[in-house]
């Protein structure tokens, strides 16, 4: 009875795809909107700071749709997807046969609070559990210090005054000193962020660093 009652509510509340709006599948995203992605070439996308950072795809249509509903919209579910899409263009990678400490990019406490998540940090668990965990998230290895003013407002160099000295290491993670570390975060524009962070990280003694993005603007390629 409680089966055949749970059956029916299933039926009635039934996920509706985030993006075309279908039921069919069950699920915050469906099967045929996940299969448009496009993905970017498998191959390295920028160099910052002498790090590699590789991109899978770019910022528009259903992926900025993606980033934005995790985002700002408190799509948590949708942190899967996202995961999804940078673990399926990962895998092509070479370099997805190391083992990796994923350090998702900080946010301020109050900014995060104000969220009451850091999407990135639901993006890295997900992809943890893609990889059975091969790599693994350290999401306190380094703090945002800085109250950041939103970046896509700002040019290049206030990009650059405006991160500036923003991050700091924790103490205690020494131990990861011998780790490769993968940053990530959701969209690269002009990479200032990354640039920051590497050498937050490269300053402290972490020096086997290498970044990897959800997407890229489409100025950024
Ligand atoms: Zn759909």
């Amino acid at each position: 009875m409680i089966e055949f009652l749970l059956k029916i509510a299933g039926l009635l509340y039934k996920k509706r795809c985030y993006f075309c709006g279908k039921s069919d599948d069950n699920s915050v995203m469906c099967k045929n909107c996940y299969e448009k992605t496009e993905f970017l070439p498998y191959k390295k996308f920028k160099t910052v700071n002498n790090v590699d950072v590789y991109c899978a795809a770019v910022y528009k249509n259903d992926i900025k749709k993606l980033i934005r509903g995790l985002k700002y919209h408190n799509q948590r579910e949708l942190a899967y997807f996202q995961a999804k899409i940078m673990y399926d263009y990962w895998k092509n990678l070479r370099i997805s046969e190391k083992e990796f400490l994923l350090v998702p990019v900080p946010l301020f406490p109050k900014r995060e609070k104000h969220r009451k998540y850091n999407h990135m940090v639901l993006v890295a668990k997900e992809f943890e559990k893609l990889t059975q965990d091969k790599c693994r998230t350290e999401e306190h290895l380094i703090k945002r210090i800085k109250n950041t003013k939103p970046q896509y407002k700002l040019t290049r160099k206030e990009r650059e005054e405006n991160l500036k000295n923003a991050f700091e290491t924790v103490a205690g993670f020494e131990v990861y000193k011998n780790k490769s570390i993968l940053i990530i975060d959701d969209i690269f524009t002009t990479g200032v962020t990354l640039k920051e962070m590497i050498k937050t990280l490269q300053n402290n003694g972490f020096g086997n660093i290498c970044c990897f993005t959800t997407s890229c603007s489409e100025h950024a390629l």
